[in-house]
């Protein structure tokens, strides 16, 4: 190569005019120049890092083809789309194409008229066919997924094998190999086997800075799902089940609620896979409802959430699963619905392994997840850290425990009652039973086991059953419980836990805190016009027969939203369109802003004041605002108070007078589902001595056994049993 000072300025010129963006990222310089000057590489890169542009900037830049070996067939259209839609020339050959046409394609490649051809590997296993390479013009090679060569992968494709022989039989063509596999012994495999010549090797940080990680308890899997994606309408969403009958069962409770949603996994024919993977990519239906045998083919940059509905096996799936999410860079949710019950769910899949050293590393994959699940450490933190990777910020501000905080305290008497619980009920019963203990809770199986007499019954009223839940979680997870038995857990006292019980030792337990304040819920750019945006690309990438992300991706329309462009030149400047974009597919694009901008000069007046502002915008999104509407289509799933506030991310005590407002309206809520009906007893012969404008004497009067919440609540019921507010002027809200 010559100057590499001049290289390297074209090739930032490139980026900007091609691709439309103004800076590399993390890495993708290092690339491009070593490729340019040569070199093998060997590049780690997590999904949505940028993998392709490594190879496709170069390869505009090269004489001749540079060969892109992809796995699968259904992926290679759109990825030649995306590259033509750049102004680049791509084409591909597979056996979804006619003998002529193959033909064609290899007249063609021999004219060296591509920058980018597209092949299946099984292609270079056939007879004769590096025989007809050996005489094209190439620039190199580029191996995505390269991890499909290895069998320590979860990838493993056999046909990958037909690589080995590249080095072979294509001498001095460089080879490039990218994957987003973060195991060692993966990466020294896939060098290994490709026979890749000291080659530039780099590995990006595996931060996925735009992507914010969420852990919930799972009480009601399929409401939870489905508040999440009511609280994204119209974004794309994936969600994960371990089971086919479970995707069939949260795909079918999404679609009757009128969501948009199809079902994906193994069991189904290839072509319904096919065509459900199809209308998602297309953004046909919201939601994909799948089990982890999906996903590979997804190269859609628009996925707004992830969503796990059962633990992952491993951390590695779990990070290959939740990066899905947010691949243009915009924020995105991954949240993950968490049971300690799913070890016991997961566990037939590691003791069926046949090899005893695959059966320790499977338990370890597992322990490692639901310490994910289980710990308030900074997800993220420990996500990295598994990766070998320690991060670097005390507070990541994009994971539920560095947004919420953590706090600890000295829990040795709670730690006390339930293990007094659990000691007076002899050791038998499961986290929910004792929690209906502490709690006192009137169930069935309370009284008929007379646990109602039980000492420890009901001493822990005041806090929800949730709380409890989780607590018993922390007491597992620092070893002073043990959950055994199969299939029915039962929670056990070890000898830590006697060190507690018996006042030997003491329990600090780590929990997150609820978040105070709300948060700002308004994205950062202007919806409506969003909305408008959306729908032409839809239609354009419909007529064109492409997935919609291929003209632009949604970061690219959301500065548009923000930067109101109305000439070519202002769309230029805008993060992912290059000169071909712009001059392709602009015109309407910039017609619509025009529009909408003359129509609504104040919403471009507001966005203009935003962006001045020199404050960041917000790094994520928030699910939407504190409407009654929401908790009261929450709480009609069944979903009790502290399910609301985790979900709305509002306080308990919110959600308590948004029930006791709605109970008020008539609304159809039933009462005892929120309030013991003894304790609503106790609080009504208070309300009658006090009267109802303040809450404060009736939560004293409960000394302890019940509190604002639940006043909120009874007041509520009251007033619409006819009960009225005395003394108007003390009316206000206590809390
Ligand atoms: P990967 O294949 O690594 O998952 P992609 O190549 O699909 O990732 O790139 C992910 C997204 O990032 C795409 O929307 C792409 O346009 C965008 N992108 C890539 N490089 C840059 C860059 N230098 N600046 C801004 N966006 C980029
Ligand atoms: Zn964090």
């Amino acid at each position: 190569m010559n100057n590499s000072e001049q290289v390297s300025e074209s090739a930032t010129l490139r980026l900007q005019r091609i691709f439309g963006f103004s800076t590399f990222r993390a890495n993708q310089e290092e690339i491009v120049q070593a490729i340019l000057a040569g070199r093998d590489i060997f590049a780690v890169m997590p999904t949505g890092g940028g993998k392709s542009l490594c190879y496709q900037l170069p390869a505009s830049m090269m004489k001749g083809t540079c060969l892109v070996v992809s796995p699968l067939i259904s992926l290679m259209k759109d990825q030649v789309d995306a590259a033509n839609a750049f102004g680049m020339q791509a084409g591909l050959l597979n056996s979804t194409l006619s003998a002529t046409q193959q033909h064609e394609v290899l007249a063609r490649l021999q004219e060296g008229d591509y920058d980018l051809l597209y092949l299946s590997p099984e292609r270079l296993a056939t007879a004769g066919f590096f025989e007809r390479l050996r005489r094209a013009p190439l620039s190199f090679v580029a191996v995505d997924e390269a991890h499909c060569i290895s069998e320590w992968g979860h990838d493993f494709r056999p046909d990958y094998l037909a690589l080995a022989n590249l080095k072979q039989e294509l001498p001095g063509v460089p080879i490039t190999a990218f994957t987003a596999t973060a195991t060692q012994r993966v990466q020294e495999d896939i060098v290994r086997r490709l026979g890749l010549r000291q080659p530039l090797k780099t590995r990006a940080s595996f931060d996925r800075p735009n992507l914010f990680y969420q852990v919930q308890p799972r009480e009601q899997v399929n409401s939870q799902i489905e508040a999440v994606v009511v609280a994204h309408p119209d974004e794309a969403g994936i969600v994960y089940r371990l089971s086919r009958a479970d995707v069939e069962k949260t795909a079918a409770w999404l679609q009757k609620r009128g969501v948009k949603a199809l079902p994906y996994h193994a069991g189904l024919d290839k072509q319904t896979r096919g065509r459900n993977q199809e209308a998602f990519n297309r953004d046909e239906v919201q939601v994909v409802v799948a089990t982890v045998a999906f996903g590979m083919g997804i190269d859609k940059s628009n996925v707004r959430f992830v969503i796990h509905g059962d633990l992952p096996k491993s951390m590695e799936g779990y990070y290959q699963e939740t990066g899905r999410a947010g691949r243009d860079g915009e924020p995105a949710l991954c949240l993950l619905l968490y049971s300690r019950g799913d070890y016991f769910r997961l566990r037939p899949f590691i003791d069926q392994l046949p090899d005893e050293r695959e059966r320790q590393l499977g338990q370890a994959q597992l322990s490692r997840m639901m310490a994910l699940a289980e710990q308030p450490i900074c997800r993220r933190r420990a996500i990295l850290h598994y990766f070998d990777e320690e991060y670097g910020l005390d507070n990541c501000g994009a994971c539920d425990v560095c947004v919420h905080g953590v706090q600890s305290i000295n829990a040795t008497i709670e730690a006390q009652m339930v293990m007094s619980a659990i000691y007076r009920s002899g050791q038998r019963f499961g986290a929910g039973h004792i929690v209906d203990i502490v709690y006192g809770a009137r169930t069935a199986r309370i009284s008929t086991l007379g646990h109602d007499q039980l000492k420890t019954y009901g001493v822990g009223r005041d806090r929800g059953k949730r709380f409890w839940r989780q607590f018993i979680d922390g007491m597992l997870a620092q070893g002073l419980l043990k959950s055994e038995g199969d299939p029915y857990p039962m929670l056990q006292i070890t000898a830590a836990g006697e060190e507690v019980l018996f006042g030997r030792a003491e329990f600090v337990s780590h929990q997150m805190l609820e978040e105070t304040g709300t948060r700002s819920d308004e994205p950062s750019y202007d919806e409506q016009l969003f909305a408008l945006l959306k729908k032409k690309r839809r239609e354009m990438a419909e007529e064109a027969g492409v997935p919609p992300y291929v003209l632009f991706s949604d970061k690219s329309l959301h500065q548009m939203c923000n930067l109101f462009p109305q000439t070519p030149a202002a769309l230029l400047a805008i993060n992912g369109v290059g000169q071909v974009k712009c001059e392709r597919y602009g015109r309407p694009f910039l017609e619509i802003i025009a529009m909408y901008a003359a129509e609504n000069p104040e919403a471009c007046a507001r966005q203009t004041a935003k962006i001045q502002d020199t404050t960041p915008p917000p790094a994520r999104k928030q699910t939407s605002g504190p409407t009654m509407d929401e908790t009261l289509r929450l709480a009609e799933t069944g979903m009790d108070v502290e399910a609301i506030a985790v979900e709305r991310q509002l306080q308990p005590s919110t959600i308590a007078s948004h029930i006791g407002e709605l109970l008020q309206q008539g609304k159809g809520l039933d009462v005892d589902h929120y309030v013991d009906p003894a304790v609503r007893d106790e609080m009504t012969e208070l309300f009658r001595v006090h009267g109802l404008s303040r809450l404060k004497p009736i939560v004293e009067g409960m000394e302890g056994r019940a509190g604002y919440q639940q006043a909120h609540i009874v007041r509520g019921f009251l007033l619409s049993q006819g009960w009225k507010m005395e003394a108007e002027e003390n009316a206000g809200h206590q809390d």
